[in-house]
């Protein structure tokens, strides 16, 4: 699978904090081929590894994870944006009944099941369609609509053959109005591809049927082809969404992607077998895991991020913005290292902290100190903990006896706060996003 090539190719980075412009050219050109196997258009593919790069350089590599996996989820979550993961795909059926559906495509795309799918589906949500055939070329097509109707128990406007398709249309909304359908679903004729007298009908029954919505189904084996078909319905006549068919089969379902990325629309629903349920409403992650063939890498990368508490993660990026880092944002940071590991491994996730990382050498301080240091930093009053250079000789001693250390131990903690205010002033350089990127936040 994808995450085991980019395993592989991420071995050597193992520990070395930062994604670099090279191991993410390297890893990238694995997701490349990946999606072009799946069928994704290769323009497609060109803009978007151009920016999950962006994206991906400079990125920290989370201690639990390997940056293989860290790329499959950047990649992931990537791709699940670009297939419209989070917006509303639903059918958009707001207006005054009867709503107009019409589907149109090539011949064979699935058209015609898809019409009876989506007459279940809505039957099954107490609305109440009406199927037209509007197809009066292909053989039986008109037959064909009529008995997945009879299956359904869902009535069939009556075409027939010898008329034209833009008059049975208009009829059959007329009919509709008169009595109480409140969805008509068009079944409209198909191509082996696109031609202008086919477009021009379809334009006219456009007019005809006032559509609500507009369906191109498309076949997710037609694969690269399928996005310049999808382009060229678009163009003529507005399609407002995507049937994908046929995921099935051994299909990657990258054609979606692909006509997502260009025409703009959004898949509504998939077709998953000839059967008359199988029809489901899209989910953008399905279709990108489906397409990067990842098993649980996500579950993983979910419980490493958790593992740095967010909310505490938050309140330290408030105050590092006030700029105002005191002693007790330093204990708060303190007990957060301890949570995490060790305060190298840490500051190497953060672009830009290597170098700082060697100055700080050995400033990493143990579970002993660290509990020394919590004592100190509980012994001093609270305005000393949020200005400590009120801290004199005589409230270091008196801090020192409060939390059984000696001047000494206070002092050196001072000095390491002065030091850890520094890291903060250079933090604060690198701005909030650098910061949460760092913390391994919103990736
Ligand atoms: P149309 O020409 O666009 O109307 O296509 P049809 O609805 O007649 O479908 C063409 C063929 O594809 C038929 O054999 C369907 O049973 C089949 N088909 C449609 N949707 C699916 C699907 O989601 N999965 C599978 N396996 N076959 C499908
Ligand atoms: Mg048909």
């Amino acid at each position: 699978t994808l995450s085991d090539k980019l395993e592989s190719v991420f071995k050597k980075l193992r520990g070395q904090g930062v994604m670099t412009e090279d191991n993410v050219k390297e890893a990238l050109r694995e997701v490349r081929l990946a999606l072009l196997e799946a069928d994704v258009n290769f323009k497609v593919v060109k803009d978007f590894i151009e920016r999950v790069r962006e994206k991906a350089v400079g990125t920290l590599v989370l201690q639990s994870l390997s940056p293989g996996q860290q790329v499959v989820k950047i990649v992931h979550d990537e791709l699940v944006a670009l297939m419209g993961g989070g917006e509303d795909n639903s059918l958009d059926l707001a207006a005054k009944p009867p709503v107009s559906i019409m589907m149109v495509g090539l011949q064979g795309a699935g058209k015609t099941t898809s019409c009876g799918k989506l007459a279940k589906l809505l039957k099954s949500q107490r609305r109440k369609p009406l199927l037209v055939p509007a197809d009066i070329y292909r053989p039986a097509a008109i037959e064909q609509l009529k008995i997945l109707g009879r299956q359904l128990s869902i009535e069939v406007f009556d075409s027939q053959a010898d008329q034209k398709p833009v008059d049975i249309c208009s009829k059959a909304l007329k009919y509709a109005q008169l009595s109480g359908f409140d969805t008509v679903i068009f079944d409209t004729a198909g191509r082996h591809q696109i031609d202008d007298y086919l477009m021009d009908e379809l334009v006219q029954i456009r007019e005809a049927a006032e559509p609500r919505e507009i369906l191109f189904v498309a076949d997710a084996m037609t694969g690269q082809e399928a996005v310049n078909v999808a382009a060229g319905f678009d163009e003529r006549l507005g399609i407002t969404g995507v049937v994908l068919t046929k995921l099935d089969g051994d299909a990657k379902g990258g054609a979606a992607l692909s006509i997502k990325a260009v025409t703009g629309k959004p898949v509504k629903f998939v077709g998953l077998g000839e059967k008359l349920d199988a029809l489901e409403v899209f989910h953008a992650d399905r279709l990108v895991s489906r397409i990067l063939g990842m098993g649980d890498v996500l579950t993983l990368i979910e419980k490493a991020q958790s593992t740095f508490d967010t909310k505490e993660a938050e309140r330290l990026q408030k105050k590092l913005k006030k700029s105002n880092f005191d002693l007790d944002d330093f204990k708060a940071q303190l007990q957060q290292l301890k949570k995490m590991g060790s305060l190298e491994s840490i500051m190497g996730m953060i672009p830009g902290m290597g170098k700082m990382m060697k100055q700080m050498q050995g400033a990493q301080p143990s579970e002993k100190e660290l509990k020394r240091i919590e004592a100190i930093i509980d012994s001093m009053t609270r305005q000393e903990r949020a200005n400590h250079q009120m801290i004199n000789g005589s409230r270091r001693l008196r801090i020192a006896k409060g939390s059984g250390t000696s001047v000494q131990e206070v002092n050196q903690l001072l000095k390491r706060f002065t030091e850890a205010q520094k890291v903060v002033k250079q933090l604060q350089k690198l701005g909030p996003k650098g910061l949460m990127k760092g913390m391994g936040k919103g990736m």
